[in-house]
């Protein structure tokens, strides 16, 4: 998106308003291969009945399916794999695309960007690829092997998006606790994360990284975290499973024993932090005894938030050779047994913050009624965990992207409500934004 803004064309998100139509794909697991030929066909209806002459196909999908696409699918125009991008200008323009010489890509700091997010937080993403054999995972091939952004080219973005008003910076990576190894750097994401909570805001900022490996959580990354205000108290650990057998056949290793000692460490050098996992149910060989260390790990680990995922045989996966697969319906329920048990550990955990008094970052009026906002603690991640409810705030409504204080007076499953007891920040100019047609409209 930011290189077509650059050549000075316009973005729209109304499809029948535009000449090209890109629809940016997924191929992660079957259900987002569907929705990804779902929406291209969608598109397609547009060069129909819109003003659309042209429909290109980008990312993880294109990596799998290149040719059947091409032969399969003869309204799309062109093609992009996800080590393509600085071609999407030419194929837009409908021009020769010059060869790209940097493959594989990695953006940086001087890469245009628009911002999809709203405007007061953002993500960056510090590294691309993954060295890691997780034999249920496809996404190595798609992504290629682990590569580093240059330390200084994420200070210099985030520096930027900070200077352009946004308050909270997600750092994200296939494996972000790998940054800098492929640079020479011991501990790099510790020390990215340092030099992050040292830049210059003039409101409080939060900072905090996404998806780590939990063999690679060093004690200096904790230190860190636990030292700088600006650095979020939250760690987000997909552990996948608890069994050993489990995890030695997802080619990750490790055990529940393990995992519950590291969690007791993170907890010890982080007061106050909320930990993020996410567990696959019906990997294949699972079995009945399996499922229940699985859940005799979860009570035990009695963890702040948890994502749980229907193991998804792919056929491109390493796992899609393995025996012992797990019927649907038999997945289907042991996820459904598994969030059971999440859901009362959540709410007792919500219903001890009761009473408490909590920043929130204010996000805007809620989706879910009129008559509340919306906001977020810094130990809710955006567009994954739960949110905070506003009830309260006075005569004035507050602003979203403002850092305020709330108390809280009810809790739910997964989310809070409470009311704002702070006067408003006041308000500093941003930067202005080079971009503001998508911020302007979400
Ligand atoms: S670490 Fe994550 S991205 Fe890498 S192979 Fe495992 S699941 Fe896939």
């Amino acid at each position: 998106m930011g290189q077509l803004v650059e050549r000075g064309h316009e973005l729209t998100q109304l499809p029948a308003d535009a000449d090209v139509l890109v629809v940016n794909t997924c191929s992660f697991i079957d259900p987002a291969k569907q929705e990804s030929i779902d929406t291209i066909l969608e598109m397609a209806e547009y060069k129909k009945t819109g003003r659309a002459q042209k429909l290109i196909v980008a990312g993880c999908l294109v990596e799998r399916y290149r040719d059947q696409i091409r032969e399969q699918l003869p309204e799309v125009d062109a093609v992009l794999g996800t080590n393509e991008l600085p071609k999407i200008v030419a194929l837009c323009e409908g021009v020769e695309a010059p060869a790209n010489p940097f493959e594989p890509y990695l953006y940086h700091d001087l890469t245009p960007r628009v911002l999809s997010t709203a405007r007061h937080y953002a993500y960056i993403k510090i590294a691309e690829g993954c060295d890691h054999p997780c034999s249920f995972c496809v996404i190595p091939q798609y992504r290629g092997q682990f590569r580093s952004r240059r330390f200084e080219s994420v200070v210099v973005e985030a520096t930027r998006l900070f200077a352009q008003g946004v308050r909270e910076i997600n750092l994200i990576g296939q494996d972000t606790t790998s940054y800098g190894e492929d640079l020479g750097l011991k501990d790099g994401l510790a020390q990215l994360m340092a030099r992050l909570a040292q830049i210059e805001t003039p409101h409080a900022k939060w900072i905090r990284f996404l998806y780590c490996y939990p063999n690679r959580i060093t004690q200096k990354l904790l230190d860190t975290i636990a030292e700088h205000a600006a650095l979020v108290k939250y760690i987000d650990m997909p552990l996948q499973h608890a069994s050993a057998n489990v995890l030695k056949r997802m080619k990750r290793g490790s055990h529940g024993d393990f995992f519950l000692k590291l969690l007791e460490r993170i907890r010890a050098t982080i007061p106050g932090v909320a930990i993020r996992t996410s567990m696959i149910v019906g990997f294949p060989g699972e079995t009945e005894a399996d499922f229940q260390i699985l859940q005799d790990f979860v009570k035990a680990a009695q963890l702040d938030r948890l994502g749980v995922f229907s193991y998804s045989d792919e056929d491109t996966s390493a796992s899609f050779h393995l025996d012992g697969k797990v019927d649907g319906r038999t997945i289907h329920n042991r996820k459904r047994k598994l969030m059971a048990v999440q859901r009362r550990i959540s709410r007792a955990r919500n219903r001890k913050l009761i009473g408490h008094e909590v920043d929130v970052l204010v996000e805007g009026p809620s989706e879910e009624s009129d008559l509340l906002w919306q906001g977020r603690m810094s130990t809710q991640a955006p567009d994954i965990d739960g949110v905070c409810y506003i009830n309260d705030f006075g005569d004035v409504a507050p602003r979203a992207g403002e850092i305020r204080r709330m108390r809280i007076a009810e809790a739910h499953d997964y989310d809070l409500v409470g009311g704002l007891i702070d006067a408003p920040e006041q308000q500093m100019p941003a930067a202005s934004d080079p971009f503001p047609i998508l911020a302007a409209t979400r």
